[in-house]
C-alpha cells in the first residue's frame, strides 16, 4: 500500500528508488538543500550534532514522510541532519524538479502546508512539556528554585517600578531530620508532598509558590503588605500543624517556622528581600520554632 497522501503520490514519477543502508546520512546539518526525499520503507531520524556534544534526535520519520523540502524551497542550508536507523527504501527528487512541480500544483503545496502545521503543533506541545518540567519540582509539583529566582527578580523590578508592596514568606520544616530518622526517608518525601499541597491550596492563584531547597518553601505575594503576609504565613503554619501526615497516626505532627519580609520597607532588591525573610526565619527558629516572624528589618537595632 502506498503510504503517501494522494497529492504527494505524483511526486514518485520525479525520482528513482534506492536503498539507504542503516547508519548512512541523507545529509548533514549545514549542507545545501539539493534534493527532497520520500521515505518509502524503513525509518529515518532527524538529528542535531552539536560540536563536541552528544547527538540529539529531534524526530523520527515513518514510511510516508517527505523530508528536506524546506531547504529546497528557501535555498537555505539544512537545519538538521537525517540518517537511517534501519535499512530504508527512499526516493530522491532533485530540488529543481521539486520546485517546478510545487509551482504548478496547489494541491501539493496545500498538503505540504498541513504537514508543516502538524509538525509545528507537535513541536509546540513538546516545548511546553519540556518547559513545564524544567520549572517544576518533581517531588511536590511546585515551582523549583530556578524558576522562583527568576520570578523573584521580575516581581521585585515590577514592584519597585509601580510602588506596589511585595512580600516574601519563607518556611522551613522544624526538626525534619528527626522526622526522617523516625519515620524513614520515604515517609519524609510524602510529608514534603503533603505540606506542599497545603501551602499551594492556601495561596492565591497568582502567588508564586516554590520548593526552595530540600525542606524549605517560599511564597511570593505580589501586592501584599506586611500584616496580610504575616496573617497568610500564620494560616499556613496552623494548617500544617493540624494536618495528619501519617494516615491512622494523628499523634504525628509536622510544624514549620517562617520568616516574612516586605519590599520596599525591608529591602530594595531581590537578594536583600530574601536575606531579610531568611533573617526572620532564623529568629523564628531561635525563639522556639512553629512560629512566624515578620519584624521590619533593623527592628532589633531600633528597639
Ligand atoms: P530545623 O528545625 O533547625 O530546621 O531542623 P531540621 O532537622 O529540619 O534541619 P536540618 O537542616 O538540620 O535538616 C534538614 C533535613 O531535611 C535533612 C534532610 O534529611 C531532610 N531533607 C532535605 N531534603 C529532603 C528530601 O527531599 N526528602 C527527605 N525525606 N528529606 C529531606
Ligand atoms: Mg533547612
Ligand atoms: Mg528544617
Amino acid at each position: 500500500m502506498n503510504p503517501f497522501p494522494k497529492a504527494l503520490q505524483d511526486l514518485h514519477s520525479l525520482g528513482k528508488e534506492e536503498t539507504l543502508e542503516y547508519g548512512r546520512f541523507l545529509w548533514r546539518e549545514g549542507d545545501r538543500g539539493e534534493e527532497v526525499v520520500l521515505l518509502l520503507d524503513g525509518n529515518l531520524e532527524v538529528v542535531h550534532e552539536p560540536s563536541g556534544g552528544e547527538t540529539v534526535v529531534l524526530r523520527s520519520l515513518e514510511p510516508g514522510a517527505i523530508v528536506g523540502e524546506l531547504a529546497c524551497l528557501d535555498g537555505r542550508e539544512r537545519s538538521a541532519g537525517v540518517r537511517a536507523v534501519s535499512a530504508c527504501k527512499i526516493l530522491r527528487i532533485p530540488a529543481s524538479e521539486f520546485r517546478r512541480i510545487v509551482s504548478e500544483r496547489h494541491d501539493i503545496v496545500l498538503e505540504l502546508f498541513w504537514q508543516q502545521v502538524d509538525r509545528v503543533r507537535s513541536l509546540t506541545g513538546r516545548v511546553t512539556q519540556v518547559h513545564r518540567a524544567s520549572i517544576t519540582d518533581s517531588l511536590t509539583g511546585l515551582y523549583n528554585f530556578g524558576f522562583f529566582r527568576e520570578r523573584l527578580h521580575l516581581e521585585v523590578d515590577r514592584a519597585l517600578a509601580t510602588g506596589d508592596p511585595l512580600s516574601l514568606a519563607v518556611f522551613d520544616i522544624d526538626h525534619f531530620k528527626n522526622y526522617n530518622d523516625t519515620h524513614g526517608h520515604s515517609a519524609g518525601n510524602d510529608a514534603l508532598a503533603k505540606l506542599a499541597k497545603t501551602i499551594r491550596s492556601s495561596s492565591r492563584r497568582g502567588d508564586v509558590v516554590a520548593r526552595y531547597g530540600g525542606e524549605e518553601f517560599v511564597v511570593l505575594l505580589y501586592g501584599t503588605a506586611r500584616d496580610e503576609a504575616a496573617t497568610f504565613a500564620n494560616q499556613i503554619r496552623l494548617r500544617i500543624e493540624e494536618t495528619v501526615f501519617i494516615e491512622g497516626d494523628p499523634e504525628v505532627h509536622v510544624t514549620v517556622s517562617g520568616g516574612v519580609a516586605v519590599l520596599p520597607d525591608d529591602a530594595h532588591s531581590a537578594p536583600a528581600l530574601f536575606e531579610a525573610a531568611d533573617h526572620n526565619l532564623y529568629k523564628a527558629k531561635q525563639s522556639g520554632r512553629n512560629r512566624i516572624v515578620s519584624e521590619p528589618s533593623g527592628a532589633e537595632k531600633s528597639a
